[in-house]
């Protein structure tokens, strides 16, 4: 299969040092790699956020004989690796873009889109008991320059008129009065929606929802061809053929350019790294000032993600690099530490325990997609949550549940703007220096405007 990093980056064998995979409860469900031909009606390729909601649905809702294909064990992609933030998000327009791609009304009901992302984990997590250490009220937008307060009372009002709610604007002293201070936290925002999670809690909850709705989940068995006859879906997994009526693709930024050929140069996966510290004390807590539970960004382009873990350990991410090997993990990771070091001067002393990487997936409209794939007839798929995909992927997998099954108007249901097309990136073969420039520019800008 082609893809457009090295291959290690996909090598499903090896597993991330990550915080999750060391904390999270095993996967209560029997599964194991595909063994024996097999028939279903719809085989759903990847075992990530988006695979297993459109899994779950597909069975528990539609009735469906589903099988579920992943190339490692569940949730090895982003979606057991990622920051955890159940949050807005996506897209990487701006609102007022969005606004004029697609017009008032449908603006609000993706704004309204990514509301209900965030009520469908939670009601998911609540209806199955699991409460995969959720914290965190709402999320903190940290103005990283005293310039960009403007821009943090532009997203207030822009809050208000989408979502009728007040998102408070705080100065430093307000910060410093929640718990939240630092050399570069000039002002912020606070979103009063969403909430954290261990990620792979809630991946692992939602496979043992899908084998309680009579899912097959198959770890271990990679979907390696993938051809058309008679109108079925052939696929070959692990050496075994599987004939199905139906086919989700829920690979995102793990997919390749080649299967199928029409998703070439469709995608752009991008690198985001994560470090963990060691548990803080309390001192060093309350000597850094950060005693907060709340999840925050910063307002920088090239954006850093963080929060204190209930456990104490704190939890930086930010970009991951153009390149996946050892030799440049190693520089993502001395980078990112420098950037908390920089940022969280009260912690330098303070040893990383665990740092890893993973794939968020782009598109060329920088909207999320769901939809049909025109080259193979009875095929969908859903993907390009730049890099907010724990609440919209785990939604985008319901509705285009909603399409494999033929649901009258599921089409409808799904706001205009993630509708596609999908379209090729230009130039395509260009994407990581394309995507390399963009950063440059990016890093430019966060600096000096
Ligand atoms: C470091 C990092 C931090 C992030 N932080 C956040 C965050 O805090 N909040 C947020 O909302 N989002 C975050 N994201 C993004 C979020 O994790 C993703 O948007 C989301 O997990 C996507 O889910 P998915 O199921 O579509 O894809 P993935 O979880 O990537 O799953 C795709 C799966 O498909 C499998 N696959 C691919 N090809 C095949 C094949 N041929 N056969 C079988 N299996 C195959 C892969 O092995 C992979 O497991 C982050 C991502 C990363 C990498």
């Amino acid at each position: 299969m082609r893809r457009l990093y090295a291959a290690e980056a996909y090598d499903a064998t090896r597993s991330p040092d990550s915080h999750w995979l060391a904390t999270a409860p095993p996967l209560a469900a029997e599964c194991r790699p595909l063994e024996d031909p097999v028939r279903c009606d719809v085989a759903v390729i990847g075992g990530g956020f988006t695979g297993l909601s459109a899994a779950h649905r597909l069975a528990q809702t539609h009735r469906r004989a589903v099988r579920l294909f992943e190339a490692g064990p569940i949730a090895w992609g982003a979606s057991g690796r990622n920051g955890g933030f159940c949050c807005l998000g996506g897209s990487k327009l701006g609102h007022e873009a969005i606004a004029r791609r697609v017009g008032g009304e449908e603006a609000r009901r993706f704004a309204d889109a990514q509301r209900a992302a965030i009520d469908h984990v939670a009601a998911f997590l609540d209806r199955v008991g699991v409460d995969a250490d959720r914290h965190s009220r709402g999320e903190l937008v940290l103005a990283h320059k005293p310039s960009r307060l403007s821009a943090l009372r532009a997203e207030a009002a822009h809050l208000e008129s989408q979502f009728g709610v007040e998102a408070e604007v705080m100065d430093r002293a307000a910060l410093e009065a929640v718990g939240v201070s630092g050399p570069e936290f000039h002002a912020g925002l606070h979103i009063p929606f969403g909430f954290a999670l261990n990620p792979l809690t809630y991946a692992r909850a939602l496979a043992a929802a899908c084998a309680q709705a009579g899912v097959v989940l198959h770890p271990h068995s990679p979907v390696t061809d993938w051809r058309m006859d008679g109108g079925r879906h052939r696929l070959r997994v692990n050496g075994l053929p599987v004939v199905a009526d139906r086919v989700v693709l829920a690979a995102n930024g793990y997919g390749s350019e080649d299967m199928p050929e029409w998703m070439a140069g469709r995608t752009l996966p991008a690198l985001s790294r994560i470090l963990v510290t060691r548990p803080l004390t309390a001192a060093e807590r309350a000597a850094q000032g950060w005693t907060s539970a709340l999840m925050a960004q910063d307002s920088r382009r090239l954006l850093h993600y963080f929060r204190l873990l209930p456990d104490g350990r704190f939890l930086f991410g930010g970009r991951g690099g153009l390149a996946a090997g050892e030799a440049a993990a190693g520089r993502s990771h001395s980078r990112l530490r420098a950037d908390f070091d920089r940022m969280f001067p009260g912690w330098a002393h303070v040893e990383t325990e665990r740092s890893w990487s993973g794939f968020v997936c782009l598109s060329a409209s920088l909207a999320p997609f769901i939809g049909a794939l025109p080259d193979r007839p009875g095929a969908w798929t859903a993907l390009a949550y730049h890099g907010n995909g724990v609440a919209m992927g785990s939604w985008s997998g319901a509705r285009v549940a909603d399409l494999a099954a033929g649901v009258e108007g599921a089409e409808a249901a799904i706001p205009q703007l993630m509708r596609g097309p999908l379209k090729r990136f230009p130039a395509s073969r260009m994407r990581l220096a394309a995507l390399r420039a963009a950063y440059v520019a990016y890093g430019v800008a966060d600096r000096f405007l």
